[in-house]
């Protein structure tokens, strides 16, 4: 297959980013949520792209807010989990854990990430080792346990851990630099995390998106991916605690920052 997703990103609201994916074959764009409908109208127009899809990773506001008056203006399919179908506003197909659906010629497979919210879901484009990961991970940090249990989360984010370590992780929202800076008071000792730091501070300095992340950055940075790590369990002075007991005190800790 030669077909390539084309991926068109662009900040709105106060923080959070917006995505277009294309496919240029089948002419078709989806857009991941719906943050903000007329930052996403300027990026449809200024690709081109007339909007056939919306693809929805979880219920809150800043994320499914527009799809009513999308769909209306331009009657797109809404895809988003069927765990949640209660609460994002039309819903057309509603995916399970684990399902695979087509976007264009695109493979695309859907993952109950449950944490952030309860219904929260993740989609994997493998064959483009893309994934859009909504508010269940965010470079250097996690979503906020609105909902879902630590335990949850943790289950959520080793499945994300599973996928090839090159894989990009569209997040939806630049809290990058105050995630770094948490992640320091965690995790100091961490060289990759220290030095990662500063790059993003340079990158914030001229507003340059930290978004996407590669899995394997995350791996050797972000804190709530490293609830087994012998320097931070020593910090914490938890070096007989459970995974699940390391990550909810990180989670804690983050919350009172
Ligand atoms: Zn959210
Ligand atoms: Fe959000």
């Amino acid at each position: 297959m030669n077909a390539q997703l084309e991926v068109h990103m662009f900040p709105c609201l106060s923080d959070n980013y917006g995505f277009l994916i294309h496919d240029s074959e089948e002419n078709l764009t989806a857009s991941i949520d719906t943050p903000d409908v007329s930052a996403i109208e300027d990026a449809l127009n200024q690709k081109g792209w007339e909007l056939t899809h919306i693809i929805n990773t979880h219920h809150h506001y800043d994320h499914a807010g527009g799809n009513l008056e999308l769909k209306k203006k331009t009657n797109c399919i809404i895809i988003g989990p069927a765990e949640d179908i209660e609460r994002i506003p039309g819903i057309d197909l509603p995916i399970e854990h684990g399902q695979e659906f087509k976007f264009g010629s695109f493979e695309v497979k859907g993952f109950h990430t449950p944490g952030h919210t309860t219904g929260h879901m993740v989609y994997h484009f493998e064959s483009e080792k893309i994934a859009f990961v909504g508010d269940t991970i965010f470079v250097m940090g996690c979503g906020r346990l609105f909902e879902g249990t630590p335990q949850q989360m943790i289950e959520s984010l080793d499945l994300i851990m599973s996928w090839p370590d090159e894989t990009l992780l569209y997040c939806a929202h630049e809290y990058t630099q105050a995630n770094a800076e948490f992640a320091i008071t965690v995790d100091g000792m961490n060289q990759d995390l220290i030095q990662r730091k500063s790059e993003v501070d340079d990158l914030r300095r001229e507003l340059i998106p930290t978004v996407p992340t590669q899995l394997h950055l995350e791996k050797k940075t972000n804190p709530f991916l490293r609830s087994d790590d012998q320097e931070i369990r020593m910090g914490l002075g938890m070096m007989e605690s459970t995974r699940t007991e390391v990550f909810a005190e990180i989670r804690n800790r983050k919350d009172q920052f």
